[in-house]
């Protein structure tokens, strides 16, 4: 458990830290946050997650308060006072505190939590097998209602999404969106490699512009693979020869079986193994 949280200008312990019921984040899931990871005590594309945080927050038109200098600073100590070698920051902006309408600018400051702590998505076995997925039948946010490139602290539609994953027995499901190309996982973007042909959908299908899909794409085209954004049917994750998820938290997983459609011969693929390699290597560089 975490030793001390960050709570808007300080460190507290665990059990002070406490928000109002009049915070615009609880009220509303107004807010936005960044999941990032530590990897030996150093914060993994520190820079990339502060400026996609202060992306999403101009987006939504929430004032943090704090230049990034700041609030970096705060992420740090966060992580020092919490000892972290090998952990994930959880970096939250709320709204704030306000009344019960929705007008935000009523929100006098932002408030920040910052949560460092040790994590585990999915036990290391899965890892090593690979996961099954569903297609999930809740359609990805439109870009035009709540654009799946803000990392805001609503994640109804991904967790309606989630529901789905867990009552079939999965354990990740697949988005699409309105036209039926693929967005993205409920909380990871895909991969799938056809031909030694690596394809991810654009971040216009409507998935988040991931961090760790970045460095994929930076260390596969690095390792001489074609990379390639396009729209990516189901028929196209049904029929390919290696499938994997990117995240912070999933780090990068193997995908072994989607609705009932074996991949490949059932185990994770050589390309995939490669690239979680390199991927590792890069983090502890
Ligand atoms: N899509 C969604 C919806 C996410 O929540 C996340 C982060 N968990 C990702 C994709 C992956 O992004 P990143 O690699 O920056 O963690």
């Amino acid at each position: 458990m975490a030793k001390k949280i960050w709570l808007d200008d300080k460190l507290v312990n665990p059990e002070d830290a406490m928000v109002s019921v009049f915070d615009h984040g609880l009220l509303y899931g107004d807010g936005v946050f960044e999941g990032i990871r530590v990897y030996d005590a150093r914060i993994f594309e520190f820079k990339e997650h502060m400026d996609r945080l202060y992306e999403s927050a101009k987006v939504i038109r929430l004032e943090i308060g704090l230049s990034i200098e700041e609030l970096s600073d705060a992420v740090t100590k966060t992580v020092k006072a919490n000892e972290i070698i090998d952990g994930y920051i959880r970096l939250i902006v709320t709204r704030g505190v306000g009344d019960l309408g929705l007008n935000p600018f009523l929100c006098k400051k932002a408030g920040i939590i910052i949560i460092a702590d040790s994590i585990q998505l999915y036990p290391k076995e899965l890892y090593e097998k690979g996961l099954k997925v569903v297609s999930s039948s809740t359609m990805r946010n439109h870009p035009l209602a709540l654009p799946p490139q803000v990392k805001s602290l609503n994640y109804l539609n991904n967790i309606l999404a989630k529901i789905e994953a867990i009552d079939s027995g999965a354990g990740e499901t697949i988005m699409y969106n309105h036209m039926g190309y693929v967005a993205e996982a409920s909380g990871d973007n895909v991969f799938i490699i056809k031909d030694g042909v690596i394809f991810t959908p654009p971040v216009s299908a409507g998935g988040l512009d991931g961090i760790t899909r970045r460095a994929v794409i930076k260390l596969a085209r690095k390792e001489n693979f074609q990379v390639v954004e396009q729209n990516l049917t189901r028929v196209d994750l049904y029929t390919c020869d290696e499938f994997f998820l990117t995240g912070t938290a999933a780090e990068v997983i193997s995908i072994v079986e989607i609705d009932g459609r074996t991949i490949a011969d059932g185990k994770p693929g050589k390309i995939t193994e490669l690239l979680r390699k390199k991927f590792f290597e890069y983090a502890r560089s």
